[in-house]
């Protein structure tokens, strides 16, 4: 059998068939219509899905179901979406018309939730009964899974692990707080702190890479100045070239990534591999840009898709959830 996995993003959407083992067999992306209008983009995805089977002689009779993910809250039981701020959707019976449109049982939850499935059953994670997914991108996200099944909490809010508080009366979140990892350890606030740090220092290396105009720095700016350290001077030339919060985003990612562990995990049921190479402390601390790109290339790419399709397969085959 084939499952559909489809990525719903403010900018793309994304969307594949997968088999039984989890392989993408045949993907496409197409731009979110500009207007937002949750019939418009579920009739141009099912028109590609439909397309995507076609191209790759998939019988159509062979595809089990559709697996969605969709940032924002959702009740995954009735398949709707309560509020996504990314695509100003509320209460948008997402699933139902993804039902309607191909003629599959569609099951839809928060992206990072699906993409933690991906992760957990094909990726780093499979060989694991617990693992912490964490997305960093525009913003942070969370995914837990527990004895191998996806926990998604009240709303699906349980594992939103980017507005955890991990400091106290700190920086202003977008969801209102303070303090939350999402504030340190997203994209934005790399950039904000980067334009802070190159307004304070106009000598620096990214106030020249960006030739003083703060609307050039993107989530890149860091890091790519950093690189001219490259060799064995790189950690002192790091720092010395890269702002200070830039160092600090680096030491808050580990830190909110084994707090998570810690807080949402029972102790030691965590596999010690995906610790390591998804949250692990230790080694963020020895190598933090390659694990920043290592989960950002995961989040955004392959395991929405994958787990999309991977959270459409549980449902039909009736895995419960954890909680
Ligand atoms: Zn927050």
């Amino acid at each position: 059998m084939y499952y559909v996995g489809v990525d719903i993003g403010g900018t793309n959407v994304k969307a594949g068939i997968i088999d039984e083992t989890g392989k993408i067999v045949v993907k496409s992306s197409i731009p979110t219509d500009s207007d937002k209008d949750y019939k418009k983009i579920t009739g141009d995805v099912a028109a590609q899905i439909r397309a995507l089977a076609d191209s790759a002689k998939i019988d159509w009779q062979e595809v089990a179901g559709v697996g969605i993910g969709c940032p924002g809250i959702i009740t995954s039981e009735t398949g709707v979406i309560d509020y996504t701020c990314n695509l100003g959707w509320r209460g948008v019976p997402l699933a139902a018309e993804f039902t309607a449109r191909l003629d599959k049982p569609a099951f839809v939850s928060n992206d990072a939730n699906v993409a933690a499935l991906g992760e957990a059953m094909f990726g780093t994670g499979k060989d694991y009964r617990d693992v912490i997914f964490i997305t960093l991108g525009t913003g942070v996200g969370g995914g837990v899974i527990i004895d191998n099944k996806l926990f998604e909490g009240y709303l699906s809010k349980g594992a939103e692990l980017g507005h955890m508080v991990i400091n106290v009366d700190g920086e202003l979140c977008g969801c209102g707080r303070r303090g939350c990892m999402e504030a340190y350890c997203s994209a934005t606030a790399l950039i904000r702190d980067t334009k802070r740090a190159m307004q304070a220092d106009k000598e620096s290396a990214m106030w020249q890479y960006v030739g003083g105009d703060p609307e050039k720095v993107d989530g890149k700016t860091a890091f790519s100045c950093s690189k001219k350290g490259d060799g064995k001077t790189r950690n002192r030339r790091l720092h010395k070239i890269s702002p200070r919060r830039f160092v600090e985003f680096c030491k808050y990612l580990p830190s909110a990534g084994d707090n998570s562990r810690r807080r949402s995990v029972r102790p030691g049921r965590l596999s010690c591999k995906a610790r390591s190479e998804i949250c692990g402390r230790a080694h963020l601390r020895r190598r933090p840009c390659s694990a920043y790109a290592y989960s950002h290339r995961h989040a955004g790419q392959r395991r929405g898709t994958c787990g999309s399709g991977v959270a459409g397969h549980e449902q039909i085959k009736g895995v419960k959830k954890a909680h």
